[in-house]
């Protein structure tokens, strides 16, 4: 009880969205914190360190039954927009990294061919990856091409006979070094439009090779990756993606489970922040009696939940088929930039413990740079608004 006699409120849902699920889709949710916080919290920090994928939580993932979940068909459950998110919150909110792999599976790989795949490729493909036994990645960005991405990609794809030939490369590509299936965007020489691959693990002249000594989500294997003439037969062509439209489309959807994901960490970092600062004690007291460190939390709060409203809206828009780009675009920039704002000001409150990994915001600290900056920077993603709201395009 407060001194005024109101209950402590200390849940992080201050504006009380998962009443908005239905009892199965709060149990779902309820299995997955139960996971995240006994199986993963007390060993991320090891892998972390060793820059590890931590192969032998997968099972476990995988018992969630969580991957592809908006998806309809294909092994996938079809759930609403709202969960999916809020699953994706659910991860972060205990480790940015584990969200990160799942992502990249279940958004951006299995997306990909959900959005762009024929009703053949879905069936071949999506299946094995709804039960995570065949893991995916998202081969777009570039040595030389982040941003620039829709007129710049270099990687090139050549017809030849039933086939095509990929030859460049790519860069950051999460999970790439171990997946069973890296979606790979190229140009082609055919029509000089962006098209997309399922290159299969063990084809020949693919190269992944991890990238080291990051200083965020050094649990999510970022792989380079060479393309040195390998040849992937036109059925692993996704023969609905024909320009960089298409791509757009998947990164549209995937957006909006990294404003998730932002708001996720930000909401981590705020309940270590918060209960920490009832336990730790100076001047004879718990610092979470000082006006200046309730500040600190209620700034925290307040970015926390704004981030989570946002997000359950841009799902309601999902769900009602009303999303477009410049949606999932606000909300990525808008979570994200709170998202970072949130974890320094949890680190600032634990004082000089914060720097130290056992007591995680640290963690959360590092790793928002990471979520800050990919899937579109806040420049990028607030120039698609921009073009939304002025009817000019600022991108050049
Ligand atoms: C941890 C991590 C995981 C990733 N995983 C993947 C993955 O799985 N698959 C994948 O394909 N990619 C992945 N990426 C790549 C990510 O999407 C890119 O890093 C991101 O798109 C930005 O590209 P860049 O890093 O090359 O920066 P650049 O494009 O070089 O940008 C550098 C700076 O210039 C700014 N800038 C660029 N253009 C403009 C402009 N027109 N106006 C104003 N400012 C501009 C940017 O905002 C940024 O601040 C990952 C990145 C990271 C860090």
């Amino acid at each position: 009880m407060t001194s005024s006699g109101q209950p402590v409120v200390t849940g992080a849902d201050f504006y009380l969205i998962e009443r908005s699920l239905d009892p199965a889709d709060r149990q779902l949710l309820l299995r997955v914190r139960e996971f995240m916080e006994k199986s993963v919290q007390p060993v991320i920090n090891y892998y972390w360190t060793r820059e590890e994928f931590p192969h032998d939580l997968v099972p476990g993932l995988r018992q969630l039954g969580i991957a592809g979940m908006a998806y309809s068909g294909y092994g996938c459950p079809g759930v609403k927009n709202l969960l999916d998110g809020m699953i994706a919150m659910e991860l972060a909110r205990v480790d940015s990294s584990i969200a990160t792999f799942f992502g990249v599976h279940s958004g951006l790989a299995m997306g990909s061919i959900y959005l762009c795949g024929s009703e053949e490729q879905k069936q071949r493909w999506l299946p094995s990856m709804a039960r995570m036994e065949k893991i995916g990645a998202f081969g777009l960005t570039e040595p030389e091409v982040g941003s620039g991405a829709a007129g710049g990609l270099t990687t090139t794809a050549r017809r030849d006979g039933g086939d095509w030939v990929l030859d460049g490369q790519k860069k950051w590509i999460g999970n790439a070094t171990f997946a069973d299936y890296v979606v790979i965007w190229a140009r082609s020489l055919e029509d000089g439009q962006v098209k997309g691959f399922v290159v299969e693990k063990g084809t020949p002249g693919f190269e992944a090779s991890k990238m080291r000594d990051k200083i965020a989500l050094r649990v999510v294997q970022n792989a380079y990756i060479t393309l040195d003439g390998v040849r992937v037969p036109e059925e692993n062509r996704l023969q609905g993606a024909n320009t960089f439209r298409d791509t757009a489309a998947v990164l549209r959807l995937t957006r909006g489970g990294v404003a998730w994901m932002a708001t996720g960490c930000a909401r981590g970092a705020y309940e270590h922040a918060l209960a920490y600062a009832r336990q730790r004690r100076q001047f004879g007291r718990q610092i979470a009696g000082f006006q200046l460190v309730q500040d600190l939390l209620v700034r925290m709060l307040a970015n926390v939940t704004s981030s989570a409203c946002l997000c359950a809206q841009l799902a309601a828009l999902q769900q009602d088929g009303l999303a477009e780009d410049h949606h999932s675009a606000l909300a990525k920039a808008f979570c994200t930039v709170r998202m970072r704002e949130a974890t320094g000001w949890a680190r600032e409150l634990l004082g000089g413990n914060g720097i130290l990994l056992e007591n995680h915001v640290g963690r959360f600290v590092a790793d928002s740079e990471a979520i800050y900056s990919y899937e579109g920077t806040r420049e990028i993603n607030t120039l698609i608004v921009g073009r939304a709201i002025t009817g000019t395009s600022a991108f050049v």
